[in-house]
């Protein structure tokens, strides 16, 4: 976990300050359900429990979110990100990602996560979890550093 990261920990390739930090600041809204999951990634890497929160559909909020969610982030070394597809339609949205984490092996959260949109605001609102896939040894690393996986984080 970085205080200040320079490029932005959605693995986007941008800077932080260019993608996901106006989002975390409140000064943009997310356009995309892509874009809002992307966030909620960096949130989790960043450990910003309020914008956790707060891009949770109300309907789904518990009262325990802030402690389970503080309690996530302090156990997991959060690596890399791979969205493997975004269906969006009128009002609603899938996202399937891995978001992968420090483990032995490395592992993966593999989720087909459902968003909603409401007054012109993207919410997460809950997800099922898919099984690992399998890598491919020759494919750019989950990290974003553009190493293949192999010279990477699969040694
Ligand atoms: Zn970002
Ligand atoms: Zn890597």
């Amino acid at each position: 976990m970085s205080e200040n990261p320079k490029l932005c920990p959605c693995i986007s390739g941008l800077s932080y300050s260019a993608c996901c930090q106006p989002l975390h600041d409140g000064k943009l809204t997310a356009s995309s359900a892509e874009q809002l999951m992307c966030s909620r990634y960096s949130a989790f890497y960043l450990g910003n429990i309020a914008y956790l929160i707060s891009t949770l559909h109300p309907n789904v909020r518990q009262k325990d979110d802030k402690q389970t969610l503080a309690q996530t982030i302090e156990q997991t070394q959060w690596l890399g990100l791979k969205i493997i597809n975004h269906k969006p339609s009128a009002k609603t949205a899938t996202v399937e990602f891995i978001a992968f984490y420090q483990d032995n092996p490395i592992g993966q959260l593999h989720e087909q996560s459902r968003f909603i949109q409401e007054d012109e605001q993207w919410y997460y609102t809950d997800g099922d979890i898919l099984e690992p896939i399998k890598l491919s040894r020759n494919e750019a690393c989950f990290c974003g550093s553009g190493k293949k996986l192999k010279r990477c984080h699969m040694l």
